[in-house]
């Protein structure tokens, strides 16, 4: 479980980019941030993952007590939290299985040990790979790849960290559609199958609908819509989406 309370962000240029808030994230669950543009979905990412510290509030995690009380606890919680960019930042000259293996790197804690990993790590890389169905591709340099693929490494190497948590941002949001649906099922799946909590931003309603336990709707950093992918209605979209006058972006 994971617990947001009272969490609020205002960067140091006065920009208030997430309101108090408080959610329960409990295991296993998948839960979609919607909302446009400026929202504050990736400002609620980052401090999920202690890329920022909320100017107010806490996050707790369940085994760890809060993020924040120490460097300690900060490194554990991202050691079991894996990140799923929409850029997949890869390392494109590197091949999709040395991509991977970086997922490895933060289980030994030093760089000393990014070459060579042990043996368990390479079968672990090898293992997420086939997973999102590229175990043929584990040799080819990562910018060879579609961006399908990339993005499925980029899956491959958060699961290679054997995470609690899962955090993506936007992750199929540079994808064709159709790409984009199997590459969410694939994350989609693994999260189930391993009992993964997801928090993901999406700003594709369908994929929403169609993948999500929970949705909520972020406008100018507040939580406007809380509830089921079913509970997604034109009502609860046109607040979503038609509130926020600077960015409207298609439903
Ligand atoms: P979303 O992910 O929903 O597009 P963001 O969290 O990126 O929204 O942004 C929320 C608000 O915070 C926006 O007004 C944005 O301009 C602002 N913002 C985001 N990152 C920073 C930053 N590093 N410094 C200052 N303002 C920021």
């Amino acid at each position: 479980m994971l617990q947001l309370q009272n969490v609020a962000m205002t960067y140091p240029n006065g920009v208030a980019a997430l309101m108090p808030t408080s959610i329960t994230v409990p295991k296993g669950q998948f839960l979609v941030l919607l909302g446009p543009s400026g929202a504050g979905k990736s400002t609620l990412l980052r401090c999920l993952n202690g890329l920022v510290k909320p100017t107010r509030g806490d996050i707790t995690v369940e085994g760890l007590g809060s993020i924040f009380q120490s460097g300690r606890a900060l490194r554990e919680h991202r050691r079991q939290t894996g990140m799923i960019f929409q850029q997949h930042h890869l390392i494109g000259r590197l091949s999709a299985l040395q991509n991977v293996l970086l997922g490895r790197v933060g289980a030994h804690g030093t760089l000393r040990s990014l070459f060579p990993l042990p043996r368990a790590d390479r079968l672990l890389a090898l293992q997420s790979l086939e997973r999102v169905g590229l175990l043929d591709r584990a040799l080819n340099r990562a910018d060879e790849l579609s961006g399908g693929q990339q993005q499925r490494i980029g899956i491959a190497r958060a699961m290679a960290q054997r995470p609690k948590i899962v955090l993506a941002d936007e992750p199929v949001a540079s994808l064709d559609p159709a790409t984009g649906e199997k590459v969410l099922a694939d994350l989609h799946r693994i999260c189930r199958e391993d009992g993964i909590t997801a928090i993901v931003s999406l700003h594709q309603v369908e994929l929403a609908r169609r993948f999500a336990d929970r949705v909520i709707g972020l406008v100018h950093g507040r939580i406007v819509f809380e509830g089921t992918a079913s509970q997604l209605g034109q009502t609860i979209l046109d607040q979503i989406y038609t509130a926020a006058p600077l960015h409207m972006e298609a439903a």
